[in-house]
């Protein structure tokens, strides 16, 4: 739910679908992932104090029962530690009937926040962050500039859990393109395995129109998987995965071409037959357009 009217485009995670969305900040203060096309367009900036309160109180006087609300954009936990709880008590007075707070949170951000800070956000209603890993390969996350290495991004998820916040990690399938699948399949399940996220959702790659990465791919410097390609990675992600605490894994973001959900690592064996079921359609070379919804 959106009731702003600041600049660029408003994204929020898809179970963020019945939140609030309310901007703290505006775009992404690294803006430079080559995959990425969201604020590409949009300046960074944080927004003042006066602008946020001015617009929690517009929100509560139009939604006044509201019981989730996500602070967007790209990154809010970019701002200091004590103007975000002072924002998180400003919602909760302002929404007697508030549950939960979310957000996206950068790894640099996070890292910078001590335990305490994060505990205290923890304290204040910070339910869920949500955190882009992309991929646990550090050269993949080289080439597509995410400014992070695997082993600060490790560090940075473990962070949230072990501040009891529950975190929802994102990887995307097809990141390494054909030279780095491999890599890319098991330095993620790596990183997954050292994290154990409460949640995780993979993505495929999408070519955004406009990104250095769909440039990339026109010039033939980069080969993106095929779909059999895509299941045969996958496959060998979810085979990697050894995550000891449950993990709630979804594959249903409409850009996948096999959607999966399930819980590691309880329903792993179910994931890898559902995976490898798609993969005997394509080898027997059947319907290329098969879309079985496997729910467990
Ligand atoms: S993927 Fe995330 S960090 Fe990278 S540019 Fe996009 S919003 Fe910013």
């Amino acid at each position: 739910m959106y009731f702003d009217n600041a600049e660029g485009m408003v994204f929020r995670p898809p179970s963020e679908a019945n939140s609030l969305i309310l901007r703290v900040t505006i775009g992404c203060s690294h803006n430079a992932c080559t995959f990425c096309g969201m604020y590409h367009d949009t300046a960074f900036r944080i927004r003042p104090e006066a602008e946020v309160t001015a617009l929690i109180e517009r929100a509560a006087a139009l939604y006044p029962y509201q019981r989730r609300i996500f602070l967007a954009d790209g990154n809010a936990l970019i701002l200091p530690t004590d103007r975000l709880l002072k924002i998180m008590h400003h919602l909760a007075q302002a929404f007697p009937k508030l549950a939960r707070i979310t957000c996206y949170g950068g790894p640099h951000d996070i890292l910078r926040k001590t335990p305490e800070e994060l505990a205290a956000l923890r304290n204040a209603g910070l339910h869920i962050i949500y955190l882009g890993i992309e991929s646990g390969d550090d050269e993949v996350l080289s080439a597509v500039n995410k400014g992070v290495t695997a082993a600060q991004m490790s560090a940075a998820g473990q962070k949230v859990i072990a501040a009891g916040i529950k975190l929802s990690g994102m990887i995307i399938l097809g990141l390494g393109g054909k030279d780095r699948t491999n890599g890319h399949a098991i330095n993620t399940a790596k990183i997954i395995n050292e994290i154990n996220p409460t949640m995780l959702g993979a993505l495929t790659l999408m070519l955004h129109e406009g990104s250095p990465m769909r440039q990339a791919a026109e010039n033939g410097e980069f080969y993106p998987l095929s779909p059999y390609e895509l299941m045969l990675e996958l496959k060998e992600m979810v085979a990697h995965i050894n995550v000891t605490q449950p993990c709630i894994f979804r594959s249903t973001h409409i850009s996948n071409f096999l959607p999966l959900a399930g819980t590691l690592p309880k329903d792993k064996d179910l994931l890898l037959t559902a995976i490898d079921q798609v993969l005997d359609v394509f080898r027997n070379q059947t319907s290329p357009t098969y879309n079985a919804r496997n729910q467990y």
